[in-house]
């Protein structure tokens, strides 16, 4: 007779720190090694022995490697296109800042619900910008112009910078030069954890570092390539340790089976994660999750196997800025999620504020 076992809890898989980006592949726009960023860079690639070309400009880089566009895709988000920033106009970026300053375009996250699939169409390699001076002159005349208001710059518009600083060191610069401008904000938002090159910078507290974050749900069925939840709430502790004030992002907020469960519990392990110093300046902004009907056909085609819902019918029709219908969660769905979790974040950090929910 055999005697069935009684069956151990399955271990529970244990993640790998999330390491360092590294491309495998780079192209140099010859004009970038003008430039000390861009020789650094190349020293870089070259110590890490990552394969490099030089190409006249990125738009003509039309022959990555990989057999089918999935293959491409997924070697065109490990490729790196080192050059210079040429629209030195910025655009706005409301709600959460004045102008999207532009260091970096594209990214090594996977996301699927990412607006960067479609916003970078066919290019979705990730270039960097060498000509930081120009990007920060750029800035200082935005400032002059809207003095003796406070002008906000977002970082993150085109990208995770923190996922390239250890390649660029863009992000400590604009810091350091925010730092010196009265009338200047900076603010990122990041899925990535690695802080450590910003913790001793001189900020001034006009940087805003703020993390994205959300219920396990999302995080586990559509954000690889990212930091995991744990790491980003310990590289946020680090950044409150380090005086900065704190912000996180629920987005996108995902009506999903149990969502009231995955928010509630959300805002409970920060809570329980985050050092006192955390609750001083601490920010919340909201956003829901919203698609086109573009972003639905090329999510279906790089992620066929997501669980991303995105059915029209069940969604609210909104014009959105760039002329396209987006789909958004309909008023009672929308108030429902904004109700519930703003509770929660009071709750459990009375002293913060709430930006928007959009
Ligand atoms: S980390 Fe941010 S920018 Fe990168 S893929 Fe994910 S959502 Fe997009």
């Amino acid at each position: 007779m055999t005697v069935a076992l009684p069956k151990r809890p399955a271990a529970k898989k244990q993640r790998k720190p999330t390491s360092l980006f590294i491309p495998e592949l780079v192209f140099f726009e010859p004009e970038a090694l003008n430039y000390p960023k861009g020789k650094q860079i190349m020293q870089w690639v070259q110590a890490q022995n990552i394969p490099y070309r030089m190409t006249t400009s990125h738009n003509r880089i039309t022959n990555l490697p990989g057999e089918t566009e999935a293959e491409q895709y997924k070697i065109a988000k490990r490729t790196l296109v080192v050059g210079l920033r040429k629209t030195l106009t910025f655009d706005q970026s409301k709600p959460s800042a004045d102008y999207a300053i532009p260091i970096a375009t594209g990214c090594m996250g996977h996301c699927h619900y990412c607006y960067l699939q479609t916003t970078l169409g066919a290019k979705p390699y990730i270039r960097v910008y060498v000509n930081t001076d120009d990007i920060i002159n750029s800035a200082k005349k935005y400032i002059e112009e809207r003095a003796p208001e406070i002008t906000i710059f977002e970082a993150a518009c085109t990208s995770d910078p923190l996922g390239l600083e250890h390649i660029t060191g863009s992000l400590a610069e604009l810091i350091t030069f925010m730092a010196a401008e009265p009338l200047g904000r900076l603010r990122f938002v990041t899925k990535y954890q690695h802080v450590e090159p910003l913790l001793s910078l001189k900020h001034n507290g006009h940087t805003r570092i703020r993390f994205s974050v959300n219920a396990d749900y999302v995080i586990r069925n559509f954000e690889p390539a990212t930091s995991s939840f744990e790491e980003r709430i310990e590289a946020a502790a680090k950044i409150a340790r380090a005086g900065y004030p704190l912000g996180f992002i629920i987005a996108p907020i995902i009506w999903h089976e149990g969502w009231e469960e995955g928010y509630a519990e959300l805002l409970a392990k920060l809570a329980q994660a985050l050092p006192p110093e955390a609750g001083k300046d601490l920010t919340f902004e909201m956003i829901q999750h919203r698609f086109t009907k573009t972003a639905k056909t090329v999510i279906e085609k790089r992620y066929p196997k997501s669980k991303l819902e995105m059915d029209i019918e069940k969604r609210k029709k909104k014009w959105g800025r760039w002329g396209q219908n987006k789909y958004v969660y309909p008023d009672e769905q929308q108030k429902a999620l904004r109700e519930f979790i703003t509770e929660r974040i009071f709750e459990h950090f009375p002293q913060s504020g709430i930006d928007y929910f959009t």
